[in-house]
């Protein structure tokens, strides 16, 4: 996850480039709205999500975002404003950004909200993906380096599942509850055998298998930096 923050305060930039760093995400910056808008437009692909300064030096934030928009419309974006009436919010929507938060803000909140919009981005395309491997939940494939891998129903709602909950723990329980719809008396060990599966259709050759074992609670597809 890569996040594009164009923002001129460094002290607020600084923050949350750490912050978000912590959390795992890639996290670019640029001080000044000239040097924001070439960013943004030069690697809109590259990026996941973009934090815009409303206020800034050269470009406001609200001429990056009609920019921006012109370009793509799905690529989420935060508006970090100053100001504080509801007239410049709204307007900051109507233009095209998906949030806004006030300053000063608290960074939880922050994270709180770039997690519902990635969220709402990968529900919006259903494709989901590891490296270069592809699922795509709409036409129920799954690629590796462009090529078809052919699964079972269940291996392909078993890593659908792990995709979907990239970054965390899938606790076993939960997997067989989720994927297999068993809610009582179950042995957990028909999963094993899934992901073992798993492993042989989709690991590299001689490295370690994208799918971790977090021995005793369940597997875990880890989040690409
Ligand atoms: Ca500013």
């Amino acid at each position: 996850m890569r996040i594009l923050i164009v923002e001129d305060e460094p002290s607020i930039a600084n923050f949350l480039k750490e912050g978000l760093e912590e959390e795992g995400f890639a996290v670019d910056t640029a001080d000044n709205g000239k040097q924001g808008l070439q960013m943004a437009l030069d690697y809109l692909k590259e990026y996941d999500i973009i934090l815009l300064d409303w206020m800034l030096p050269g470009i406001s934030g609200i001429e990056i975002l009609r920019n921006i928009r012109k370009e793509d419309t799905a690529i989420p974006i935060i508006f970090l404003t100053a100001r504080d009436t509801t007239d410049d919010a709204v307007f900051g929507l109507e233009t095209g950004a998906n949030d806004y938060i006030r300053k000063p803000f608290a960074f939880d909140e922050l994270l709180a909200r770039i997690r519902v919009l990635m969220r709402t981005k990968n529900a919006a395309n259903l494709v989901l993906g590891y490296g270069d491997i592809i699922l795509d939940v709409d036409s129920h494939r799954v690629s590796k380096a462009g090529e078809n891998v052919d699964l079972t129903q269940k291996e392909f709602a078993l890593l659908e599942f792990l995709l979907s909950n990239k970054g965390k723990v899938s606790r076993r329980t939960r997997i067989i509850e989720k994927v297999w719809d068993i809610h009582f008396d179950y042995d957990t060990s028909v999963i094993d055998v899934y992901i073992n599966s798993l492993r042989k259709k989709l690991d590299l050759k001689n490295s370690e298998s994208f799918i971790e074992t977090i021995r005793g609670v369940g597997y875990r597809i880890n989040e690409e930096v």
